[in-house]
């Protein structure tokens, strides 16, 4: 069997129009791993185009073709469209139809939750950062990492990995990132935009969040709210939310962290576990998916409600992590 890499580079080369999909409130790693394949295919000179609904959060703007990213679906429908990191089209927002409408679907993804739709299916959870997993198509492709992609890819990885200081850090995604530094990428850039750059806003939203944190009884729960008025008084946009919830996870003797932001769409619900606790259970439990270490859902109802049946079923998946043996940890 042609290994899923070549396979999809298969593909791709005969592409003539083709979509990259991120999915909604896409992360470094989604946008990342987008943006360098766009960059190979272009260099092959395969039209791609990268969708994404929610655009291009401040962090990765200068990313290369970040100014080209399409918000809405193009006219045309793509003869091969791309999923990065959606476990279900509807990820996808706004491209769902779009990839659906597609003559051939390519899943990429490496999470724990996906649905296994798609003609291609490169399921690999065992990479640190879907930007491990387009690396290996690019290189399938044959096209060289220049600076650019290797800026791309590294931002895939760098953010999937916290800077490489979670979990899934091994040796593997040290020696790629050593590689895409070699190739002219920068971990400093990188860290600098994505981790040592914010509004005072987002800064003042983090302070009302924090003195507004919860804990469950045995300390094992933590959980926090963000509300549209709390965005108001502090200035800070709903995007800027980003790691917040990774701080609550940081209070000792807390498995799982919880943020709850109330949005126009529903309580968006960050979830972030760690000895056991798994993330992407509790999420499934309300339709959404994710990693191990931290995965996501969109709540039906009231804030109250979300909060109460979300904390009930953290309780569940503790229980449950105290009878079976920790795993390794991975996000
Ligand atoms: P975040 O809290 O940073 O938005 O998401 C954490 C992780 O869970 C990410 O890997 C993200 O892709 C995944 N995730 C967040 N929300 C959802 C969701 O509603 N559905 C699925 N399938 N995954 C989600
Ligand atoms: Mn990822």
């Amino acid at each position: 069997m042609i290994e899923l890499p070549h396979q999809i580079a298969a593909k791709l080369r005969k592409s003539r129009n083709t979509l990259i999909a991120c999915h909604v409130a896409p992360d470094g790693d989604c946008l990342g791993s987008a943006l360098a394949l766009r960059l190979a295919l272009t260099r092959l000179k395969v039209r791609a185009q990268v969708g994404s609904s929610d655009g291009v959060p401040e962090p990765f703007l200068e990313l290369p073709g970040a100014g080209d990213v399409l918000t809405t679906p193009p006219a045309t429908p793509a003869d091969v469209a791309v999923a990065i990191e959606c476990s279900t089209p509807d990820r996808a927002g706004a491209f769902a139809q779009a990839l659906l409408d597609a003559g051939t679907v390519i899943n990429i993804d490496h999470h724990v939750s996906n649905a296994g739709y798609g003609h291609i299916v490169y399921w690999d959870t065992t990479a640190a950062a879907v930007g491990e997993q387009v690396m290996k198509v690019i290189q399938a492709l044959r096209v060289s990492i220049d600076r650019d992609l290797a800026q791309c890819l590294l931002t895939a990885v760098v953010t999937d990995t916290g800077s490489f200081r979670y979990p899934n850090t091994g040796a593997r995604t040290l020696r790629l990132a050593a590689e895409l530094v070699e190739a002219g990428a920068s971990v400093p850039e990188i860290v600098e935009r994505v981790y040592e750059t914010r509004s005072a806003g987002a800064l003042r939203l983090q302070g009302m969040a924090l003195a507004a944190l919860r804990q469950s009884p045995d300390g094992r729960i933590a959980w926090t709210t963000v509300t549209a008025e709390m965005l108001a008084a502090s200035g800070a946009v709903a995007e800027e939310t980003t790691g917040l919830v990774g701080i609550l996870r940081q209070i000792r003797g807390v498995q799982v962290a919880l943020l709850f932001e109330v949005t126009p769409q529903g309580v968006r619900v960050g979830i972030r576990s760690r000895d056991g606790a798994r993330s992407n259970v509790i999420a499934e439990a309300f339709g959404g998916g994710g990693h191990q270490g931290a995965a996501g859902f969109t709540g039906a109802g009231q804030l109250d409600h979300v909060i109460a049946t979300t904390l009930a079923e953290a309780e569940k998946e503790l229980r449950q992590a105290a009878h079976t043996p920790a795993p390794r940890r991975r996000r």
